[in-house]
């Protein structure tokens, strides 16, 4: 065991095969290339965490910290700041609907 936080009843099968899963290093959807998590890839998650806002939050929480340190090994341009990275990552978890106040 990994120690590493799951949601109940999650099959862990299964999150490798997750589509719109992130594309590493990169941290790109692995279908659409676009930064992850894409739309897709946050309705997903909204929905497997539906049950569990907070567990959400944490799992992205790790996620950021994992993106940042690849993004900061990418060193060939400046790379997205702490604010976009935060916007990207956490932000989101916290509203009821993702991108509603833009
Ligand atoms: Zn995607």
């Amino acid at each position: 065991m990994t120690g590493q936080y799951t949601a109940p009843g999650q099959d862990r099968s299964r999150r490798a095969v997750r589509p719109h899963g992130p594309m590493r290093p990169l941290w790109r959807c692995r279908v659409r290339a676009a930064p992850w998590p894409c739309q897709p890839a946050r309705l997903l998650l909204l929905m497997e965490y539906r049950r569990d806002r907070v567990a959400l939050s944490m799992y992205m929480a790790g996620c950021l910290f994992d993106a940042t340190a690849d993004l900061m090994k990418l060193n060939d341009n400046p790379g997205p700041s702490p604010v976009e990275l935060f916007e990207r990552f956490l932000a989101w978890t916290a509203r009821r609907t993702p991108g509603s106040d833009r």
